[in-house]
């Protein structure tokens, strides 16, 4: 593959066409496409962006053309693939975190709220259930980033 990979992504699409300097639509190879509905974008960076709006993934469409993920980045920067997932996780965990730190402070509050003798009423027992839904969730989110 060359080191500008839409040349060798556009050469293998069916009905390509340019409709902007970097963006190009084309038949989609991962299902029976009738009308282009396959959206090629090449990024500043030389990577490429694929979408098909009938839902078809990333790597189905590579995968149809023979070929990787890694395809989609310029050979120059391959290391971003895997440098693109940990940041990912990264977030991942971290929005998990402020996730947590939040619904602590609703706690917290009806917590303050109970101290001082002010009962809850029924929305604020649908809040905290739902503080301790999203607590949960987090750590879900957490424990498979890990
Ligand atoms: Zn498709």
């Amino acid at each position: 593959m060359s080191a500008q990979p839409i040349q060798e992504i556009l050469s293998q699409l069916q009905r390509v066409k340019k409709i902007a300097p970097d963006k190009w639509t084309a038949l989609c190879p991962a299902h029976d496409d009738r009308r282009p509905s396959l959206s090629i974008r090449e990024a500043d960076d030389g990577k490429i962006l694929l979408h098909c709006w009938a839902g078809c993934g990333a790597a189905d469409i590579v995968n149809a053309l023979g070929l990787t993920l890694a395809d989609l980045f310029p050979r120059t920067n391959r290391y971003n693939v895997g440098e693109a997932r940990s940041v990912h996780r990264v977030w991942a965990h971290r929005e998990a975190l402020q996730g947590i730190a939040h619904e602590a402070i609703i706690v917290r509050l009806f917590i303050a709220r109970l101290v001082g003798c002010a009962p809850l009423d029924h929305d604020d027992l649908v809040r905290l259930a739902l503080a301790d839904e999203r607590i949960g969730e987090a750590l879900r989110v957490a424990e498979e980033g890990r």
